[in-house]
């Protein structure tokens, strides 16, 4: 399955895969991947000696431990060809999911939806990349009919390798942003990057994208795409699309919305924000592309659970509401969880604590200074974290008075202040950057803290 050779038993089985030796099972394969800090081939000897039924070694490593030893080129390879040819043993499914924003999110809503007719395996968190991905698709077991794959990507090539590995019969692409705009240089790249994703689609699959992105649908019409033999279908705000919402508001924690298609009775959805809205057309296009009916999709949607800290609305102390969405932040996703904070009822004040985000290049002030802008009229106190943050501040400054806008760069001063102007019926949100770890500030919020 990985081109190696075999030295050692033959009869040899192995039941899982694993790289990290912390995490060893009995009988597993230990792949030791090369990376930054420690190089895995140094811990081959003891996990042979802990438990391992056998493991990889990369031949330009010299002699390797005696025991049952697979020599491969390259160890990182051999995991996704492996994974590859676990994969095509199988009648499994595939559905690839990828987008700037939202693709643990809408992954989690397909999971919902496909659990209700399928047995379903997924992405655990945020496990996307060229290691996580094929370690998940070695985690699923054998009988598995669908397997939800998230893919991400910091540059141009490895959405392409990550659909090779798994050949999906779907791909989803969720939206377009800024994110990794500093390594792609520009929106275009970044689309580009993400229909990678077409090239590895099994023949005649299925491409799920966002209809209200005019990239997308300009470099689908260039002659390498429109000379496959793909399905595609779209969805979003705009009335184009196959799927396109006709109504929404909020009730509670919930949002319930209508769409042109399926039905007209509205759908509920157990989480907040027009882009969880949009998400979630995504995931009924999918499901219905797997013959889910109704009943199903609607049963679905009522059991989905988030992965942490997208929108996770919690209570904090003194009566405080708390809105944690500090997982990561790029300003498409900004600007999505402010409006969240703007369309929320019953609060005396909304309170938005907004960080740096990171990795937008060299125009990443004026980005910084458009979410500033972007908060008038949807909150009613601005607290800036970071240097970029300052940016922020002073896009506010435009419409807010100078004494609702504060600035810090230092943790415990900026939980001090919030500690302080908080008060019972507040509601506050936090986003930034994944770097900027700003879920240690709501922490200090919570009432165990
Ligand atoms: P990552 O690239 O870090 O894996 P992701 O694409 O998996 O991110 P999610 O984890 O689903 O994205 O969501 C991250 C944040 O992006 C959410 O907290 C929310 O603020 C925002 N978001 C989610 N979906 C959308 C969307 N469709 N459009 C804009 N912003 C979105
Ligand atoms: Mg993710």
């Amino acid at each position: 399955m990985c081109d190696g050779q075999l030295i050692g038993d033959p009869s040899t089985h192995c039941h899982g895969v694993v790289i990290d030796s912390r995490q060893l099972q009995d009988n597993c394969l230990f792949i030791p991947i090369i990376g930054e800090r420690v190089d895995g081939h140094d811990l081959v000897e003891q996990v042979l000696a802990n438990g391992a039924a056998a493991a990889l070694w990369q031949a330009d490593h010299g002699t390797p431990p005696t025991g049952n030893i697979i020599i491969v080129e390259n160890t990182l390879k051999a995991l996704q060809q492996l994974a590859s040819a676990y994969l095509e043993s199988t009648e499994a499914r595939v559905i690839g999911i990828t987008g700037s924003n939202g693709k643990t999110t809408t992954k989690d809503m397909i999971y919902a939806l496909m659990t209700e007719a399928y047995r379903v395996h997924k992405t655990e968190g945020n496990f996307n990349s060229h290691i996580g991905l094929p370690l998940t698709i070695l985690a699923m077991p054998a009988d598995t009919q669908i397997l939800i794959l998230e893919m991400g990507m910091r540059a141009r090539g490895e959405i392409e390798l990550l659909s090779h590995i798994a050949h999906p019969d779907t791909a989803v692409i969720t939206n377009i942003g800024e994110s990794h705009l500093e390594q792609l240089g520009s929106r275009e790249e970044i689309a580009r990057a993400k229909l990678e994703i077409v090239n590895g689609l099994k023949p005649s699959g299925l491409l799920v994208y966002h209809g209200d992105e005019p990239l997308l649908k300009q470099i689908l019409a260039e002659p390498q795409y429109v000379d496959r033999t793909m399905r595609k279908v779209t969805f979003g705000m705009e009335q184009h699309n196959d799927l396109y919402a006709t109504g929404m508001m909020t009730q509670g924690q919930s949002t319930i919305f209508t769409t042109n298609a399926l039905s007209e009775e509205a759908w509920k959805l157990p989480v907040l924000g027009a882009h969880n809205m949009v998400n979630a057309m995504a995931a009924i296009l999918v499901a219905q592309a797997y013959e889910l009916n109704e009943a199903q999709i609607r049963q679905g949607f009522a059991k989905l659970r988030l992965t942490g800290m997208r929108i996770e609305v919690l209570q904090g102390q003194n009566g405080i509401t708390l809105l944690n969405d500090a997982y990561n932040a790029s300003p498409s996703s900004m600007k999505a969880a402010i409006d969240v904070l703007g369309n929320l009822k019953g609060y005396k004040r909304k309170i938005a604590v907004l960080g740096d985000m990171l990795e937008l290049g060299t125009e990443e002030l004026a980005y910084h200074e458009q979410i500033g802008e972007y908060v008038k009229g949807q909150a009613d106190l601005l607290f800036t974290y970071g240097e970029r943050g300052k940016a922020i501040a002073s896009g506010a400054a435009r419409h807010l008075p100078p004494e609702s806008i504060r600035s810090y760069t230092s943790k415990p001063e900026l939980i001090e202040d919030l500690q302080k102007t908080a008060r019972e019926q507040d509601v506050i949100l936090f986003k930034a950057s994944r770097g900027m770890r700003l879920e240690e500030v709501l922490q200090a919020l919570m009432p165990d803290s």
